[in-house]
């Protein structure tokens, strides 16, 4: 036993899978789907969606945005904990990508709960502060393009509530944000938001590490 986080064997994480993940069929299902596109790497861990399905619930959301959609599963996996009368917006520009999402969506009975706007994530942020919805949603998950990160942070601190949840994927960038060899646009990117989010007295922090690494960031 150790003060630090334990790494994870393939076998323990089997194991946190067995007896800690509750995946409904569907979700599990998307996941198997989406296993097969060239892109499969950019889906949440079930460990993960299971989490943020978790924090709905307990931060009681209803109005939840999401930056960077893929085929669905994380919007599901939060659609699928929050009450019926629950929106999400959801930011994508793959429309390849959406028709899987939305499918899945539709399964489950939470189509009309999601919104997906399929352009660039900037202008559907843009317009939601333009039409007064500043202050206006609980949770907001970051998981595109990572170069534009703070770009989103700072759109998405706006939209949120005082006491809202900003939650930004891949923080831990597979290890590379300690790699001094990688000074890709992405990495950089990627260091910076973690400093500047450490930093924010605009919010309390803690970076957790499920899945890529998941930076959660409360909105004082
Ligand atoms: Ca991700």
């Amino acid at each position: 036993m150790a003060n630090q986080t334990i790494s994870l064997t393939d076998e323990l994480h089997a194991y946190l899978l067995q007896v800690g993940v509750r995946e409904p069929d569907l979700l599990r299902a998307l996941r198997a789907e989406t296993a097969e596109l060239p892109a499969a790497i950019m889906q949440i861990a079930p460990e993960q969606g299971q989490f943020m399905a978790l924090l709905m619930r307990l931060i009681g959301a209803r109005r939840t945005l999401e930056v960077g959609t893929f085929t669905g599963y994380s919007a599901l996996a939060v659609a699928l904990a929050m009450p019926d009368d629950s929106h999400t917006v959801c930011c994508d520009v793959s429309a390849e990508w959406a028709a899987v999402a939305r499918r899945y969506w539709q399964r489950a009975g939470v189509a009309d709960k999601i919104e997906l706007h399929l352009k660039p994530a900037i202008e559907t942020l843009d317009g939601l502060i333009a039409d007064g919805e500043t202050g206006t949603f609980d949770f907001a998950f970051i998981d595109a393009d990572k170069a534009n990160y703070d770009v989103y942070y700072e759109r998405c601190l706006a939209l949120l509530r005082v006491g809202g949840l900003i939650g930004i994927d891949n923080v831990l960038w597979s290890g590379a944000v300690t790699d001094a060899a990688r000074q890709d646009d992405n990495t950089r990117a990627i260091r910076a938001i973690n400093a500047k989010v450490h930093g924010d007295e605009r919010v309390d922090v803690c970076m957790v590490p499920v899945g890529d690494g998941l930076t959660l960031a409360r909105k004082r």
